[in-house]
């Protein structure tokens, strides 16, 4: 579907209203989700990237190999990312009028959405911000969300989910979570996974994914137990009624053939990249997982002559180091040096998304079998004639036996081991 009128057709009735009010006149593709998902699915045993945008020159290096690539592509960040209390330069209100301008100054023409990662709501105290800056974040672009209520307990989360969803588009792309991604610790299982889709699909919520807690860990890799691709494989099977899509989070520091097993095997379409990306961009010496190889002091390694040039690194650790900031903690420095790294030269920043995009078009290509999914995206929409693609199950589970009540009553009976409490975000 390369043509011009085609593609003046697909812009025309597959871009959300939000976004045709934001970028009336704009010639980029930024669709729901959904749209995202159906090309995944309709590609077949393949999933697209997930792009954690934490600065610009990911954003740009991801958009750059997805158009190479002709894949859908979700670029998104996390509520601890860029949400109020955000460590990184682009956030929920400003990702959209990022990514939109740098499609049209790049003549990117494939599907994009636009997704809020782990909308973290971790008590219910929670709920009365989140209901108040949901719709705000729509109102800013977005076109896809993950409500992460996973912190609490299954009936908790899965009331904050139907409670949310009155503030969610019914055309938004919709990510809902099962267990906190806590490496082997408190592992999801076909209940509780099938607790939260049963329960949001007798409140008629047909959620295109869920994220589970399947064996990885936001950031650096190091326990190397890795996905588990059979366990997901079993949950997805049983949520397959419900048209749920997997999820994956955590990829960075899984090998190129789980990763590959995890799109053959299992229903996901969707891999979370993050830490790997910024990592890349700077030049830091990472495996072919994606992993940040450390020197004998765990401190990461800069590869000389690419990336950020060595004396700004220099700064940057010299400026970790006052922070007392180490490994994971050095995605703090996404803000701080937002506009020092924006001032570098041409040539070097050029060489920071060429960076971004080899690895992300391999990624893309060799490992998640992504390549011209773009197309199935835009023909999806044609089909649809529509930006709304529609929920992919109808209401099987009956409403009268998923009233507040008897929720509470089902997840006292799920048995359930969550791992320990801490900090596991992205
Ligand atoms: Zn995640």
């Amino acid at each position: 579907m390369s043509n011009s009128t085609e593609y003046a057709k697909v812009l025309e009735i597959g871009r959300p209203p939000n976004i045709k009010r934001l970028f009336p006149h704009s010639q980029a593709l930024l669709v729901s989700g959904k749209v995202v998902d159906r090309a995944m699915i309709a590609r077949g045993d393949a999933m697209t990237m997930a792009a954690n945008g934490r600065n610009a020159i990911v954003i740009r290096g991801v958009l750059q190999a997805a158009q190479r690539a002709n894949s859908t592509i979700i670029i998104e960040i996390a509520r601890s990312e860029g949400g109020a209390n955000a460590y990184c330069p682009v956030n929920f209100w400003n990702m959209a009028r990022i990514v939109d301008a740098m499609c049209n100054e790049m003549n990117i023409t494939i599907p994009v959405a636009i997704h809020a990662d782990h909308y973290g709501i971790k008590k219910e105290e929670d709920m009365v911000m989140a209901k108040v800056e949901i719709p705000t974040i729509f109102e800013a672009g977005i076109t896809s969300i993950a409500v992460d209520a996973s912190h609490m307990p299954d009936d908790k989360n899965l009331l904050a989910n139907i409670e949310l969803n009155t503030l969610i588009p019914d055309w938004a792309g919709l990510e809902t979570e099962v267990g906190e991604i806590k490496g082997t610790l408190g592992l999801s299982t076909v209940d509780d996974a099938s607790f939260l889709i049963k329960g949001l699909n007798a409140h008629g919520i047909c959620a295109d994914w869920i994220a589970l807690n399947n064996g990885t860990i936001h950031g650096l890799e190091s326990s190397g137990q890795g996905i588990q691709v059979e366990l997901t494989s079993e949950i997805h099977k049983a949520l397959a009624p419900y048209g749920t899509s997997g999820a994956q989070h955590g990829t960075s520091g899984n090998s190129s053939e789980r990763l590959r097993a995890i799109a053959k095997e299992t229903a996901t379409t969707k891999a979370n990249v993050a830490t790997a990306l910024q990592m890349v961009a700077w030049g830091v010496d990472v495996n072919d997982y994606g992993n940040a190889i450390l020197d004998s002091d765990g401190r990461l390694q800069k590869v000389k002559g690419e990336g950020l040039t060595e004396e700004m690194w220099a700064e940057m650790v010299a400026f970790a180091d006052a922070q007392g900031w180490q490994g994971g903690d050095y995605k703090k420095l996404n803000l701080p040096f937002e506009n020092k790294i924006s001032g570098l030269a041409k040539e070097i920043r050029e060489r920071m998304c060429r960076r971004v995009e080899e690895f992300s078009y391999n990624l893309l290509v060799d490992v998640f079998s992504a390549e011209g999914s773009a197309d199935l995206g835009k023909e999806a929409i044609i089909a649809a004639g529509s930006h709304d693609l529609g929920p992919k199950a109808d209401r099987i589970e009956d409403p009268l036996e998923w009233t507040k009540e008897k929720i509470i009553a089902r997840a006292a009976e799920l048995d359930t081991d969550k791992g320990p409490e801490g900090d596991f975000d992205d």
